[in-house]
C-alpha cells in the first residue's frame, strides 16, 4: 500500500516492535538492527521531502531492514571472471596464485608457523630468511630482502640510502604507474631531493656526471614500463650509469617495475628485463613487485649489495613496512617453482595464461558462443573474432599477445547496458567496449560457462 506524507512513518520503536525484527534482533545485535531501522526511517523521511511516494508500510520497512542485514552479511571481496582482456589486472587483483602458494597459505593461517623461530638452534629467527637464499639464488643477488610492494621497495631503499641527500634521475624515467604511484612523489616523501636530469628523450652520461656533487647520495634508474619514448631518443643504459656510480662512489638503484625472474622469449613472449641482468650490469640494489609477472603474492622485492641490504633492514621503517606470514608462505611456494624451470609455464597461473595457445583458446570460444548464442537469444550478434591481450600492470606495454574474443552487440541494445549486464552476473563477468561492440576475452577463461551470464 503507497502512503503520502512524514505523518505515515512508523517511529523507530513501532518497527522494532514488529515480530519478524524480534526474530531478526535475536539473530543480529538489538543496536545494529536499531541502527538500520533508523537509518531506513531516515532515508525514508528524505525522499518523502524530496517529493517522492514511498511505501511506508511496516512490512516494506521491514523487508528493507532485512535484505540490508543479509547483504552485510555477504563479502564484499568476490570472485569476478576476467575476460577484459588484462592478465596481470591490477583492478583484479594481479597475478592469480599457484596451488602450491595457496595451500602454503592455508597452512599458515591456520597454523602457529615458524615465522620467525629457528627450528635449529631454537632460536629467534628473520623473516626474511625464509627467503632471502632462493631469491639470491634466482637473481644472482648477494642479499635480499621483502616489504608490503614495489612502491615500499623504492620508498624504503631511497629513505635508507639517500635520506635528505640527492636523487639523481633521467627526466625521461620519472613514471607514473595507475593508482598514483609517481617516482617524483616518492623520491620526494622518502626524504630525498630529486635531481631530474637531461631531457624528456634525451639524457647523456654527462648529465649524470655534471649534476654529481658531494650531496649526491644515489643514481636512480627506473623502468618505464608503461611507456616508451620513441623518436630523437636517447637513454644512458644501467651499465654505463653503474660506472659512473664507480667512478664517484656512489650507488646506483635500479625500480624495475615488474621484472623477470626468467627470459620470457624462451615461451615466445616478449622480452622484459630480467632482474638478474640488471644485477649482472652492476647495480647496487634492485626492486621489483612480486605481483605482477613475477606471478606470486603482493610484495616488493629489494635485491642487491649485502652492504646495503643490511642498511635496508635496519631502517626502523622496514618494520612498518614488513610482509605478514601469508605473504612469505605463498612467495616461498611461489619462487620454488621457479627451481623447475620445465613445469614452470604449467604451474605457474600467470605464465600458464600469458602462454595458453590460441587453438586452445578458440575451442572455449566456439563454446562460450554458441552458449551465449543460445543463452542471449534474438536481436543479439555473437561472433568470434582474433584480438590481442595485453599482459598488464604496466609490463610490456607495447607488446600483445594473439587472442580469441566473443564479441557481442545488438541493434538497440547500448553497449554500455550489455556491459553491466555482464557485470552484474554471479558471478560478475569483466569485458570492455571496444570500437562499437562488447568484447569477452577468452584468455583466461578455463571453462566456456564462465563466461556466460543467467
Ligand atoms: C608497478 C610499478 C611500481 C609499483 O609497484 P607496486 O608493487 O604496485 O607497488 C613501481 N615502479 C614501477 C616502474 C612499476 O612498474
Amino acid at each position: 500500500m503507497l502512503k503520502k506524507g512524514l505523518r505515515e512513518l512508523p517511529s523507530v520503536d513501532e518497527v522494532l516492535r514488529s515480530d519478524n525484527l524480534r526474530k531478526c534482533a535475536g539473530l543480529y545485535s538489538i543496536s545494529l538492527v536499531t541502527e538500520i531501522v533508523r537509518d531506513t526511517i531516515k532515508k525514508m523521511r528524505k525522499e518523502i521531502t524530496d517529493g517522492h511516494t514511498v511505501d511506508t508500510s511496516a512490512e516494506n520497512i521491514e523487508a528493507l531492514v532485512y535484505n540490508y542485514l543479509e547483504e552485510m552479511l555477504k563479502p564484499s571481496l568476490k570472485k569476478v571472471i576476467n575476460a577484459s582482456g588484462v592478465v596481470l589486472h591490477t583492478n583484479l587483483g594481479r597475478a592469480l596464485l599457484c596451488d602450491e602458494a595457496i595451500e602454503a597459505i592455508k597452512v599458515s593461517a591456520g597454523h602457529t608457523v615458524n615465522l620467525e623461530l629457528n627450528l635449529e638452534e631454537g632460536e629467534r629467527g628473520e623473516r626474511d630468511g625464509h627467503l632471502e637464499d632462493i631469491l639470491c639464488r634466482l637473481t644472482g643477488a648477494e642479499a635480499a630482502t621483502i616489504v608490503n610492494n614495489n612502491a615500499a621497495a623504492l620508498f624504503l631503499t631511497l629513505n635508507t640510502l639517500a635520506e635528505a641527500k640527492e636523487v639523481i634521475i633521467s627526466r625521461g624515467e620519472l613514471v607514473e604507474i595507475g593508482g598514483s604511484f609517481r617516482i617524483p612523489e616518492v623520491i620526494q616523501k622518502s626524504g630525498c631531493k630529486l635531481i631530474e636530469v637531461g631531457t624528456t628523450n634525451r639524457t647523456h652520461s654527462s648529465d649524470y656526471t655534471s649534476a654529481i656533487n658531494p650531496d649526491t647520495a644515489l643514481l636512480l634508474k627506473a623502468h618505464t614500463s608503461n611507456y616508451r619514448i620513441i623518436g630523437f631518443t636517447s637513454n644512458v643504459d644501467l651499465k654505463e650509469v653503474v660506472k659512473i656510480g664507480m667512478q664517484h662512489s656512489i650507488p646506483v638503484v635500479e625500480d624495475l617495475g615488474s621484472g623477470s625472474l626468467v627470459d620470457l622469449s624462451q615461451f615466445g613472449l616478449p622480452c622484459e628485463p630480467q632482474v638478474r641482468e640488471s644485477i649482472e650490469a652492476g647495480a647496487d640494489v634492485v626492486t621489483f613487485s612480486g605481483d605482477k609477472l613475477l606471478g606470486g603474492p603482493q610484495a616488493g622485492i629489494i635485491v642487491g649489495k649485502q652492504e646495503y641490504i643490511r642498511r635496508i633492514n635496519k631502517n626502523p621503517l622496514k618494520r612498518a613496512l614488513r610482509v605478514d606470514k601469508l605473504t612469505i608462505a605463498a612467495m616461498e611456494a611461489t619462487l620454488k617453482l621457479y627451481l623447475k624451470p620445465d613445469t614452470l609455464s604449467r604451474k605457474l597461473p600467470t605464465l600458464r595464461f600469458l602462454t595458453r595457445p590460441v587453438p586452445e583458446i578458440t575451442l572455449v570460444a566456439e563454446e562460450a558462443s554458441r552458449l551465449l548464442k543460445q543463452r542471449l537469444g534474438k536481436g543479439y550478434f555473437v561472433e568470434i573474432e582474433n584480438g590481442e591481450s595485453k599482459i598488464g600492470s604496466g609490463s610490456l606495454p607495447e607488446e600483445v599477445i594473439a587472442t580469441k574474443i566473443v564479441s557481442i552487440t545488438h541493434k538497440q541494445i547500448p553497449l554500455k547496458k550489455i556491459f553491466d549486464m555482464f557485470l552484474k552476473n554471479n558471478p560478475p563477468i569483466l569485458g570492455r567496449v571496444h570500437k562499437g561492440k562488447f568484447l569477452l576475452d577468452m584468455r583466461m577463461i578455463e571453462k566456456a560457462e564462465d563466461a556466460v551470464v543467467k
